[in-house]
């Protein structure tokens, strides 16, 4: 069956904290915008009880309401809202063209929100205890382990670096890593060792997590087997950190947009828009350009900025 197609100026994909503020935005701009939310409408933070990290929120702010307060904010400026999940884009011309599983789309401009996914070890007790002592993000949840024992797994970048931001916080960090020595950078690797060597940290290579356990529905144990011993042994922990690498929501823009390691490129100085992809017209925000960043406030930074954008390339047809 044909889909019907909606027509607009401009279309958010993804509804997070990046895609509600550019609706915000565009729809301050009389631009009347259409956000898709996809299938986890609200994005990431409606995984979390407490962000504790929005200037100006100093009471605990549920993921949940806080996503409420960014939605209810859009529609008071005459967003509309639309329940779909695009599987298929064409962007050889313009309109650019969406297809979701309910409906099709043409735009003259596109801001892509779509986010990440953080990767998880993929343990039945991993899922059981997230946001009971399961996080996958330091710089979010790290406070809530003061002075507490905490153990981070990987052994790239983001480990070291979860691990280090820790280290400030937590009374000691069990890095758990399933090879000899860590693929991270030489200077936090540096950093790390000398943790290592005041026994701030304590590292356990060729290691991986059995199973989380706990007890009050909270974090207190984990089984983790040696490679190299060949046996399992158990550390008291609080809290434990996944640092494994997250997924760009970009599957449905390969090799239509460019993209490296599967994050969108943006192409700076194109007609000076900061937020702009290789094609003009089509912008993006949020995690689904950013390695390091991943936070509300830097996604809905992007946000605001595609939109300013948009608004401009808008005006310049
Ligand atoms: P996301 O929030 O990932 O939203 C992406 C949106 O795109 C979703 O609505 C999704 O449905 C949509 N989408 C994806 N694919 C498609 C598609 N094909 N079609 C249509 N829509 C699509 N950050 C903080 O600053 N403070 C915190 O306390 C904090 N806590 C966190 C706790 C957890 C457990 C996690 C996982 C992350 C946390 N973060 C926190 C990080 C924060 O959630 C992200 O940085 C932020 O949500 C990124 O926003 P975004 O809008 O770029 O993408
Ligand atoms: P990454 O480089 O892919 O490293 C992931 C780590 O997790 C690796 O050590 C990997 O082990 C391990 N791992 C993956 N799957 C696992 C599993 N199922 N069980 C146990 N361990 C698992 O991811 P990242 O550290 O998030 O970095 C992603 C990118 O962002 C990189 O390009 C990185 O350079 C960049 N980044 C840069 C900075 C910075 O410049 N300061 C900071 C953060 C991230 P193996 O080593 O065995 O594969």
């Amino acid at each position: 069956m044909k889909k019907k197609n909606i027509h607009n100026k401009i279309i958010i994909i993804g509804s997070g904290p990046a895609g509600y503020t550019a609706a915000i935005y565009s729809a301050r701009a009389n631009l009347n915008p259409i956000i898709i939310t996809g299938n986890i409408p609200g994005g990431q933070l409606t995984n979390t009880n407490s962000i504790e990290n929005w200037p100006g929120d100093e009471k605990i702010l549920t993921g949940f309401n806080f996503i409420k307060r960014l939605k209810k904010h859009a529609l008071k400026f005459n967003t509309k809202i639309i329940n779909d999940h695009i599987i298929d884009v064409n962007f050889n011309n313009t309109p650019f063209k969406l297809i979701g599983e309910n409906f099709q789309y043409t735009s003259d401009s596109i801001i892509i929100a779509t986010g990440s996914v953080p990767k998880y070890l993929g343990l039945k007790s991993e899922s059981l205890f997230l946001g009971k002592g399961v996080s996958t993000c330091a710089v979010c949840d790290g406070f809530f382990y003061k002075d507490k024992i905490v153990a981070v797994i990987g052994g790239g970048n983001t480990a070291l670096e979860e691990a280090l931001y820790l280290s400030n916080i937590s009374k000691k960090i069990h890095l758990i890593h399933r090879r000899e020595f860590f693929r991270a950078e030489k200077i936090l690797i540096n950093k790390v060792l000398k943790k290592i060597k005041n026994k701030k940290i304590i590292f356990h290579s060729n290691s991986k997590i059995e199973k989380i356990l706990g007890k009050d529905n909270k974090v207190n144990k984990l089984k983790i087997f040696s490679k190299k011993n060949k046996r399992s042994f158990y550390i008291n922990v609080s809290g434990v950190f996944i640092a494994i690498g997250n997924i760009p929501n970009t599957k449905i823009f390969n090799k239509k947009i460019k993209m490296k390691n599967g994050y969108i490129v943006l192409v700076k100085n194109i007609q000076n828009y900061y937020s702009q992809t290789n094609i003009p017209g089509i912008f993006a925000a949020g995690d689904v350009i950013y390695n390091s960043y991943r936070q509300a406030i830097t996604a809905s930074a992007g946000g605001c900025i595609a939109s300013l954008d948009s608004e401009k390339y808008l005006e310049s047809l």
